[in-house]
This record gives structure tokens, sequence and C-alpha cells, in this order.
């Protein structure tokens, strides 16, 4: 609705669900509104009572249950929905932001900042990602004309070049001493890889060490699991880490051949698809047995359709956007 002054003044209704404004809304709008709210808050008041409380069956099987984040001002929403950490910091954002590239200081405020905010809880940061999706890239290309450049040099060459990995790292370690940092790498594809990055890591431990430079040498590091080639080789990619964390998102446009972000293919897009969840059932049966821990960081956590079959599944590690957290532990409180 276009705004216009004769509007000043009236009653209206304005409905963030769909992104309407009604002026002057006959009795009836009125009323059905009226309830829609009222339903939302009781909704809000019952959640609000599971703060505080475990994410646990009634059986008493426990899962971790974090949130995914964008942005450091996030992190107010992670703790006011009472997430047990963050399962995923995406940390794209620190460099959409900045007209060059970020150096390792400032990125190193940013981690330390949330590890700190987070107070001793799990924060795992996932290492940039951007070099292998193209619809990411054209995103970001659009995005602003200043970064075209350093994007184009890093989709390249993010994993040949390994400058801009080795500064992230670098920070990332400096920040681990402020708090309980996790590290985790996106896009993996292969057993090689997951080496190569082991051996960058051993040198920045190296170079930190002779430079006097504090961090913790036993810092948590897992890969996503977002490709349809990590699951299948996840029996040995499980020998390489510590943890598995389920990238549904990606896994399901690359195991489908559908581009999540083609918004008129979303009505086949089916994320509940057999081979998804096939899939998922692979990767956390191939962690467990290397004794390691596998969780879903993609949208396909928050669906609690299938929270129950997560958990049957083994499951360990759900992690939900923050509005989620408190919906998807209702739920599992509730299953037997
Ligand atoms: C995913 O692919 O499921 C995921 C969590 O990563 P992103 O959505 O950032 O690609
Ligand atoms: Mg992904």
């Amino acid at each position: 609705i276009e705004y216009d002054d004769s509007m000043d003044g009236k009653m209206a209704v304005v409905d963030g669900k769909t992104g309407s404004l009604i002026v002057e809304p006959d009795a009836d709008t009125l009323k059905k509104y009226q309830d829609q709210k009222d339903e939302e808050l009781r909704q809000r008041a019952m959640l609000k009572e599971l703060k505080g409380k475990t994410t646990e069956t009634k059986s008493g099987h426990k899962i971790h249950l974090y949130a995914n984040i964008g942005s450091t001002g996030d992190v107010a929403s992670v703790l006011a929905n009472d997430a047990e950490g963050i399962g995923l910091f995406r940390s794209e954002f620190i460099y959409l932001e900045k007209d060059n590239y970020p150096t390792e200081e400032e990125q190193f405020q940013i981690y330390k900042a949330v590890a700190q905010n987070m107070a001793g809880k799990k924060v795992i940061i996932r290492t940039l990602d951007i070099g292998r999706s193209t619809s990411r890239l054209i995103t970001l290309i659009w995005h602003t004309r200043r970064i075209r450049q350093w994007v184009i040099v890093q989709s390249v060459s993010v994993w040949t070049d390994q400058k801009y990995f080795k500064t992230q790292l670098r920070a990332l370690f400096r920040a681990s001493m402020f708090g309980n940092i996790s590290i985790m790498y996106p896009m993996i594809i292969s057993v090689t890889e997951v080496k190569q990055i082991k051996a960058i890591v051993a040198e920045v431990k190296k170079e930190l060490t002779e430079q006097g430079i504090p961090f913790k040498d036993d810092v948590e590091q897992g890969v996503m699991i977002e490709t349809p080639a990590a699951v299948m080789i996840s029996d040995l990619l499980a020998k390489e880490v510590d943890f598995f964390s389920i990238g549904t998102n990606d896994l399901t446009q690359y195991t489908l051949a559908i581009d999540r972000q083609n918004a008129k293919l979303d009505n086949i897009y089916d994320s509940h698809h057999e081979a998804v969840l096939r899939m998922i059932q692979m990767v956390i049966d191939n962690a467990h047995k290397e004794g390691i821990w596998a969780g879903i960081c993609g949208e396909l956590g928050a669906d609690t359709t299938l929270t129950e079959r997560f958990i049957q599944m083994g499951i360990d590690e759900l992690s939900v956007s923050p509005t989620f957290v408190l919906p998807v532990r209702k739920i599992v409180r509730e299953l037997d």
C-alpha cells in the first residue's frame, strides 16, 4: 500500500508476516488481528518457560541445541533465546562489510568479542565460505562493486593462495584464548583437502609460537558435510576431524541438482527427499564409528516435523536460527 497524507492519524494494523498495512480496518479484520496477536503472545509466554531448561527427551536423551549467526549483532538474540552455544558463525559478513580485505587484528577483535560474550559456551566459527559457490559469488559481486576485485581473486585462489586463509586462522587461534571457540571448514570434498588444511594450521601454530603469541593448542576443528562427495567419504573424513556439521542447504541443492537460490525451483527443492535423509543417517553413523559428534546446521535442523527422526538417527547437535531454539527445545522435550 502506498502511503499518502490522508492516512495521517488513522488507526492501522501492520501485518509483519505479510508486510501489509491495513488502514482503518473493519471490526472483523481488527478482531482477526487481535486474536492473532493474543495467540502469539500466549505462544511466546509458553516458550519463555523453556528458557534455562535442558534440551532432552522425556527419557533423558540430551542433544546440544545451538544457534546460527551471520553478524555480531545476532549474539544478543542467541542469548535471549537461550541457545547453548553458536553452532554456525557465518564469517562472510566480516568480509562483506569492508571496503578492503579485513586485517588479522580486525577479525581477531570480532571473534574475541563473540567468544567473550558467549562466556564459555561453544562458538563454532566457519572460515570464509565463498570459493566454490558460483551463485553466491555472483550475489557478492552484485552486493557491491568495491569488493568485486578481491572476490574474484578469492574465488579462484582461496585454497591455493593461503594468505587470506592463514590470516583468518591466525585471528581465530588468537581469539581461542578468550572463550570456547571451534573452527569449521566449509564445502569439503576430499581427505586431501583436509590434510592440506591441517598442514596450514600447523604452520600457523608454529608461526604464532615463534612470535610468542598465545593460542589454544587443542581448538576443536570440524568440517561441514554439505557436498555429496563429503557424505560418501565421511567414513574417511571422520578419522581426520573432531566433528561434522551437516549443511543441508547445500547438501540438498547438490544432491538434487537444484539451485537453492533460484526461487522458481523452490517447488522441487525437496529438503525431505529420502536421499538427503539417508545421507544424514550415513554421516551420523560414520561419525559415531570414529567417536566424533555430528550435528546439522542447515535450515533443515529447525524443521520440527523432522526433530523426532533426527533424534532416532542419533544426531548429537542441532544449530538453528535463534528464534527456532525454543520451538525445537519444546518438541524435543515432548518426545519419548
Ligand atoms: C548449508 O549449506 O546448509 C549451510 C549451513 O551453509 P550456508 O547456508 O551458509 O551455505
Ligand atoms: Mg553451505
